[in-house]
């Protein structure tokens, strides 16, 4: 249940900034004052993210029962763009629609790659499904190289440990796209089509946009480090705001 903590915390976070954000405004006027937070729903904005869903055109990726790799990929993508979008980032994604591949076509990843490389983003993150033995299940979150990649899969695949009850860890893994990708970047494989019961429920709209909201929490706990005084960030939630 350590997982549900999370919401809390996070909505703690948001009305101690707001909080801040009043005091602060109410002040400004006199004198220059340390910048304020942004308002609740703007704590990403200025931040770029990209959202890569992986294959997708005539590359189905993994295979379920049901499923493909690439529909659920994609359905995870936008459900994540959703939540990155409400808290103010601007999110680009690789594709956003079964027409943008066509059917008889593959998205190939390097070319994924050199139009990841053009669009000076804060982050990258890679979706994908995972296969494997039918008892194998859970998200796991990878990265290549670099402390910020480590620390941004170590912050999502933590949400996702809650979520899921699992205890797989982060992972690094030498991928093309991860390699070569000019801004830190994960590859968050969101579970195992291969499982009968996982690929029920990653077709689910219900636990994608639960799994997805664990994986914008991460990204957002990530993003967010060292973009205020960790005074601030530490400091106990004002109580009587919490009030009402
Ligand atoms: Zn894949």
């Amino acid at each position: 249940m350590r997982g549900f903590v999370r919401v809390p915390m996070i909505l703690a976070l948001s009305l101690l900034l707001g909080g801040f954000l009043l005091i602060a405004g109410a002040r400004g006027q006199v004198q220059s004052e340390p910048p304020v937070p942004p308002m609740v729903g703007d704590l990403l904005s200025g931040r770029t993210i990209i959202i890569d869903p992986g294959h997708g055109g005539w590359d189905p990726g993994a295979r379920g029962r049901y499923t493909t790799e690439a529909i659920v990929n994609l359905a995870v993508a936008l459900k994540l763009k959703a939540w990155l979008r409400t808290a103010g980032a601007r999110v680009l994604m690789t594709w956003d629609s079964p027409q943008d591949i066509p059917p008889d076509r593959k998205y190939r990843v390097r070319e994924r790659l050199e139009w990841i490389n053009r669009q000076h983003a804060d982050v990258l993150i890679d979706i994908h499904c995972n296969s494997g033995q039918a008892s194998f299940r859970n998200p796991q979150t990878f990265y290549w190289d670099g402390a910020p990649s480590y620390h941004l899969a170590h912050d999502v695949q933590e949400e996702l440990r809650y979520f899921t009850h699992s205890r797989r860890d982060v992972k690094r893994i030498d991928q093309y796209v991860l390699r070569y990708a000019h801004m830190p970047a994960i590859n968050v494989e969101i579970g195992y089509l291969t499982n009968a019961q996982e690929e029920r429920l990653l077709m689910t709209s219900s636990y994608q946009e639960k799994l997805t909201w664990y994986i914008f929490v991460g990204i957002e706990r990530w993003l967010l480090k060292g973009r205020w005084s960790a005074d601030l960030l530490d400091a106990p939630p004002p109580t009587d705001l919490l009030v009402r």
